[in-house]
């Protein structure tokens, strides 16, 4: 399950917490990304069934990349063909399974090397 940023939603702890109701992986995962984004996670806030649906988790509720993506009619940003743009490439830093998964989609897309 692809989200549009190439995260596999399927793997994230917030997702597999909320579908398997596991309050423990919410608030380790609250706990975690609280100290690695810097601010306050409530274990309540840890609810999520994906990125294509309409339970988010709020971190990914506003997120630009759906919205650059559905207007330009793409499924994800390895679509595009000015992937990987700058908000996404300093985005992905941090998350290289999700880069990887969008590069191999580039590559079947537009072809070619990054
Ligand atoms: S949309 Fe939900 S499941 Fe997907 S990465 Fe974000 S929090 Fe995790
Ligand atoms: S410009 Fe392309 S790569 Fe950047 S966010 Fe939009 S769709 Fe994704």
């Amino acid at each position: 399950m692809l989200a549009f940023c190439g995260i596999d939603c399927s793997n994230c702890p917030v997702y597999r917490a909320t579908m398997t109701n596991d309050e423990i992986l919410k608030r380790e995962t609250a706990e975690k990304w609280g100290r690695e984004f810097g601010f306050v996670l409530e274990k309540s806030e840890m609810t999520c069934t994906g990125c294509r649906s309409e339970i988010l988790f709020k971190l990914c509720f506003d997120c630009p990349f759906k919205e650059c993506c559905s207007k330009k009619g793409i499924d994800n940003c390895g679509q595009c063909a000015e992937y990987p743009c700058q908000t996404l490439e300093r985005f992905l830093r941090p998350i290289p399974e999700a880069r990887a998964n969008l590069d191999e989609i580039h590559r079947k897309f537009h072809g070619g090397t990054l």
